[in-house]
C-alpha cells in the first residue's frame, strides 16, 4: 500500500517529506535495535536476479526491520510497497520452478481448505475495536463467495498455529498494510496494518481484504503501471508471475481491490472482476 520512504532523504527535505508520511508520535515506544535478529539480509546481485526472474519489481527493494506480532523485529526483504519476504520465504522463491504458471497471481497458491485467521489483541500490536470489525467484514468478503478456501476467525494472541494473523504495527509511518505471498501451499501468515485509525471502517476492510488477497496469491491488478499510486512503474514483465486471469481486464481496472494504492473512499468490497479472479483460482 501507499508508503513513503524517508531513508535517504536529506535533512533539508524532511519537512517536505513528512507531509506525505504521517509521522508517528510513538517513536519512544519503538523496540530498540537489539531486538533485531542478527541474520541481517543483504541485497546482492543474486538476490535481485532471483526476484527479477520471478517477475518482481526490484526498483524499490529494501531490507526492513519487520515487526512480528509480539513486537520483536526480524530482517526481511520489502518490495512492491507492501510485500515482504523472510529469509526462508526468499529461499523458497529461489528454488521455485518458474517454468509453469499463470495469471496476475503468484506461482504459489494455497491448498484448498478451511484456513484459521486470528485478529491479534495483545499489547501495542492489538487491533482496535474498529479494526476488529473491519477484519470480520474482510473475512465475510471471502466466505460469502463459497470458494475452495474459507476462513474461521478468532481474536486473541495465540497466533503461532494460525494460518493468518492480522495485527497492528504502531511503528510504521503512513497508512496501509503489508503481506507476502503463499509458500508450500500455505498462505502468507503475517499481515500488518498501520495508520488506519482515522479511516472509515470500510477503508480498513479494504486494506485487510487486499492484504489477505496477497496472502492467498494475488498480485496487484495494476502491477504493470501502479497507476493507482499515481506512478508509472512497471512491477514486472508479463509472463510467469503475472499473466491475466481469463475473464478479467488486462488494462487498468479502477475499482479492483488489488490495486497497489487505495484512497479514503474505498467501500471495502470486491468488484466483479475480483470475484471472477477468486473463483478462477479457488
Ligand atoms: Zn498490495
Amino acid at each position: 500500500m501507499k508508503k513513503c520512504d524517508l531513508i535517504i532523504i536529506p535533512l533539508l527535505l524532511l519537512l517536505v517529506a513528512s507531509s506525505c508520511s504521517k509521522e508517528n508520535e510513538v517513536l519512544e515506544q519503538e523496540p530498540v535495535a537489539e531486538n533485531v535478529e542478527q541474520t541481517s539480509l543483504e541485497i546482492t546481485d543474486e538476490v535481485i536476479s532471483v526476484f527479477k526472474e520471478n517477475y518482481y519489481n526490484v526498483s524499490d527493494i529494501s531490507v526492513a526491520d519487520f515487526m512480528l506480532p509480539d513486537g520483536t523485529l526480524e530482517s526481511r526483504y520489502q518490495l512492491e510497497g507492501d510485500i515482504f519476504f523472510s529469509a526462508e520465504q526468499f529461499e523458497n522463491l529461489s528454488q521455485l520452478d518458474i517454468s509453469t504458471s499463470k495469471n496476475y497471481h503468484t506461482t504459489n497458491l494455497v491448498s484448498p481448505r478451511t484456513l484459521t485467521i486470528i485478529g491479534y489483541t495483545g499489547g501495542s500490536n492489538a487491533l482496535s475495536t474498529k479494526e476488529q470489525t473491519a477484519l470480520q467484514y474482510a473475512v465475510n468478503n471471502y466466505n460469502a463467495l463459497n470458494l475452495s478456501i474459507n476462513f474461521t476467525l478468532t481474536f486473541g494472541t495465540d497466533y503461532q498455529d494460525k494460518d493468518m494473523v492480522i495485527y497492528h504495527n504502531p511503528n510504521e509511518s503512513g497508512a496501509g498494510g503489508s503481506a507476502g505471498f503463499p509458500s508450500n501451499g500455505d498462505p502468507h501468515q503475517l499481515i500488518q496494518i498501520y495508520g488506519l485509525e482515522n479511516y472509515d471502517v470500510n477503508v480498513i476492510e479494504h486494506v485487510i481484504t487486499h492484504e489477505m488477497g496477497h496472502s492467498v496469491g494475488f498480485r496487484h491488478t495494476d502491477w504493470f503501471s501502479r497507476q493507482s499510486c499515481g506512478q508509472n512503474v512497471n512491477e514486472g514483465t508479463a509472463g510467469v508471475g503475472a499473466i491475466p486471469i481469463p475473464g478479467t481486464p488486462e488494462s487498468y481496472d479502477s475499482t479492483s481491490i488489488m490495486l497497489a494504492c487505495f484512497s479514503s473512499g474505498e467501500d471495502g468490497e470486491f468488484n466483479s472482476n475480483d470475484i471472477i479472479a477468486l473463483n478462477y483460482l479457488y
